[in-house]
């Protein structure tokens, strides 16, 4: 199996932004010129994030100091996910965020209930937490366990955020394991990608069919595995998490559209616009 580029252009482009726009504070190869090459086609870009941990205003600013300015409204992530869907689906409810700040504040904002009191939290929410404690996961098995009275969901599916140099750091998956160890009961609802609702999030507003359009992010079981349940095109970027091997090891149905070795190989236009496969090139 080989990279496999688009032949022409998508109606709107979804991006992931660790592993696939930048990697810790670096953008990726390509990824500043291709973002300026959509825009100055006039084609709708959005970013979508799973990481809890900022605000989408913080996702704006970060691009902004990378010299990719970007409205606040075309960035999407698990924040408004979540706060959306409790809106949605349990109003009323009284919730136990095991949460950064910005999702506890948008929270809060909506006018959604927070309680550290086990005898009356309905929904416990799992995410990634650089702040948890064995006193938050008491609460939590209380809460389910104890009281069987909470339900548990989740941010995102993520076992670690991805970091520079092969690092990373332990995500949301692993707040959740712990949970379900203890208390025996399932995550009932995960909002980030590869939920579909991610989708809806990052196309309101715009005119567009998402069978048109393309998600295009460097993990198969969320970027890609998103793209395949909103029945979009899709495209793995080989300079995150995943490889080609990994690819091969994925049923074919949940296999990318496209895979590329940089970011800007996206435009089919190279040639027209005179570019090269510098690796200095952002
Ligand atoms: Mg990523």
């Amino acid at each position: 199996m080989v990279p496999i580029a688009p032949t022409g252009f998508h109606d709107a482009y979804l991006f992931d932004l660790d592993g696939t726009i930048y990697l810790g504070d670096d953008l990726l190869p390509g990824a500043r010129r291709l973002i300026e090459e959509l825009r100055r086609r006039g084609i709708p870009v959005r970013f979508l994030s799973n990481n809890p941990t900022k605000a989408p205003a913080q996702y704006a600013e970060k691009l902004e100091r990378l010299g990719l300015a970007t409205p606040v409204g075309d960035i999407a992530n698990t924040v408004a996910t979540m706060t959306n869907w409790l809106v949605s689906n349990h109003p009323g409810a009284t919730v136990f965020p095991i949460a950064e700040r910005p999702l506890i504040d948008a929270l809060t904002q909506a006018g959604i209930r927070i309680s550290e009191d086990p005898a009356e939290i309905d929904i416990v929410i799992a995410s990634y937490d650089r702040g948890f404690t064995y006193e938050k996961l008491q609460i939590a098995f209380d809460a389910i366990w104890f009281h069987r009275r909470a339900i548990l969901v989740a941010t995102n599916p993520d076992r670690y955020c991805p970091f520079p140099g092969g690092r990373g750091e332990p995500d949301c998956a692993a707040i959740v394991a712990a949970i379900e160890a203890c208390t025996g009961a399932t995550c009932q609802q995960i909002v980030g990608k590869p939920d579909p609702s991610m989708v809806t999030q990052a196309l309101a507003g715009l005119e567009v069919d998402p069978r048109r359009c393309v998600m295009v992010g460097d993990r198969l079981g969320t970027d890609i595995e998103l793209a395949v349940r909103a029945g979009m095109s899709s495209a793995l970027v080989l300079t995150g998490d995943s490889t080609l091997d990994d690819v091969l090891a994925t049923p074919e149905a949940h296999r990318p559209t496209y895979i590329l070795e940089r970011i800007d190989r996206l435009i089919p236009s190279w040639d027209e616009l005179g570019w090269t496969a510098d690796e200095e090139t952002r």
